[in-house]
């Protein structure tokens, strides 16, 4: 029995292409700033991204940690949603490791944050206060349901930080999948932020790695946070070759990821004891709540979804999430419905 996992796009693994590009990467010693394949990479992403320079990091979080750390000092404050990836997922790094003070507000259900709570969370020149330095945004908001953040908005909240001289940074780990369910230019998504990070691991199939993207002066001083945080690499060229295939082929598939979790979705709503967080998913995510009046726990219904092959993961009480990615095809969306009509028949 093959393993339909949905819990996460994380779990893709290289498509054949990469193993051939990591195969045959061109190495060298990139805390050196000498591997040609790193180099490529970050240039790549930059131009993608429309900034100066990249930087390649071994991970979204520690891609987000170092962008904080680097537009923040000791007591400063940045700006984020309560449902925020760096909020919630990220084990407190930006306080543990920077003395980062965050100031949430609440994300609205189309994954944004209140331009007003934005503006009055942005404190005044005053002894009692933290420094405003920061604000950050997601998209796709995952939390949310990897909800799409439109360009407008974005431009609109740098406008409001940026007049206050408070730099915004955009958590940007699926922006791939928000330039394809709003059908804007990657590019445009991209713009208003003064630092973006990025996955290569996600959707776009690579094995590891994001990139953290901005001015050349930002990279400069990142670089030096990525080697105190012990995420300098060595001949690091072979994970950044599957990264340029990432971007060479996989991006503009995105949609096709989409496409299924419409499908998982509609099959679903089919059901009657669930109910879909959004009816028609945003983009690779499918929120599924369990009606109460199934007696099964949250526990079992994944274990036993589980032994027909299908992994869901656990979000909430009587919350499920499934995320579609390269290697879910027509076939698994269907043998996927076919479980849960089973388990919850
Ligand atoms: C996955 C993710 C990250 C980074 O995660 P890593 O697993 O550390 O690569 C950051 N932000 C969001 C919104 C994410 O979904």
């Amino acid at each position: 029995m093959k393993t339909i996992d949905l819990r996460s796009d994380t779990v893709t693994h290289p498509t054949p292409s990469m193993w051939e590009a990591m195969l045959k990467a061109q190495l060298g010693d990139d805390v050196y700033e000498e591997d040609p394949t790193v180099n490529a990479l970050q240039e790549k992403a930059a131009a993608m991204m429309g900034k100066e320079a990249g930087l390649f990091v071994p991970s979204g979080t520690m891609g987000n940690l170092i962008a904080i750390l680097t537009h923040c000092g000791r007591g400063d404050e940045a700006i984020m949603g309560t449902l925020a990836h760096t909020f919630l997922y990220e084990a407190g790094g930006i306080s543990a490791l920077g003395g980062v003070h965050p100031f949430t507000v609440p994300n609205q259900d189309d994954g944004t944050l209140k331009l007003e709570d934005i503006r009055s969370a942005i404190r005044g020149d005053d002894v009692h206060h933290p420094v405003t330095r920061l604000v950050v945004l997601e998209n796709t908001q995952n939390r949310c349901g990897g909800v799409p953040i439109s360009a407008e908005y974005t431009r609109q909240v740098a406008e409001i930080a940026h007049q206050k001289g408070v730099l915004l940074h955009l958590d940007g780990a699926r922006i791939f999948n928000a330039a394809a369910a709003l059908n804007t230019p990657v590019l445009d998504l991209a713009a208003p932020a003064d630092s973006i990070t990025f996955c290569l691991s996600k959707g776009l199939c690579a094995p590891v790695g994001s990139v953290l993207c901005g001015r050349s002066e930002f990279i400069h001083r990142a670089r030096r946070i990525r080697k105190q945080l012990g995420g300098g690499m060595r001949q690091a060229g072979i994970l950044a070759a599957a990264g340029l295939v990432a971007l060479d082929e996989n991006t503009e598939r995105l949609s096709e990821d989409h496409r299924h979790a419409r499908a998982l979705a509609q099959g679903l709503a089919g059901i009657s004891v669930l109910r879909l967080k959004n009816e028609v998913p945003p983009s690779n995510m499918v929120f599924v709540y369990i009606d109460e009046k199934v007696t099964l726990g949250d526990q079992e219904i994944q274990s036993r979804l589980k032994s027909k092959g299908v992994l869901v993961s656990i979000f909430g009480p009587r919350l499920l999430r499934l995320v579609t990615h390269y290697w879910i095809d027509d076939a698994a969306v269907e043998n996927t419905l076919a479980a849960f009509r089973e388990v919850l028949a």
